[in-house]
């Protein structure tokens, strides 16, 4: 008897130490898939004259201007690529994007 718990002990640590170890892999995984980018196709999305690349688009005036520095833009930290835009709900905008909605970030 003390043999079988000693088993199950040894590979309920096993399978411990396993999830344990995988956590920061499949949090990697996650952060690098990022969530789902807006579609181009979205109604709203073409309404707003979006590009994922503010160099495409032909009504940009800011040639500094892309969502990064917009006031409707939201993302985990200055170094990601893509976050969650106000006006935009089928999904996320780039960094380097833009629409004809953009408005500067308020200065901190
Ligand atoms: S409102 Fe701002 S963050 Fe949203 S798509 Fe337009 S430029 Fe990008």
């Amino acid at each position: 008897m003390a043999q079988n718990e000693r088993r199950l002990f040894m590979k309920t640590l096993i399978l411990g130490v396993a999830a344990f170890a995988s956590a920061p892999l499949l949090k990697m995984q996650r952060a690098f898939a990022g969530n789902p980018l807006a579609k181009l196709d979205d109604p709203l999305v073409k309404a707003l004259g979006y590009v994922a690349n503010a160099k495409d688009s032909k009504d940009r005036k800011d040639k500094k201007a892309n969502c990064k520095s917009c006031q409707f833009y939201a993302a985990a930290d200055d170094k990601a690529t893509q976050g969650k835009c106000q006006l935009i709900a089928s999904g996320e905008v780039l960094a380097e994007g833009w629409c004809r909605s953009w408005a500067a970030k308020a200065k901190k």
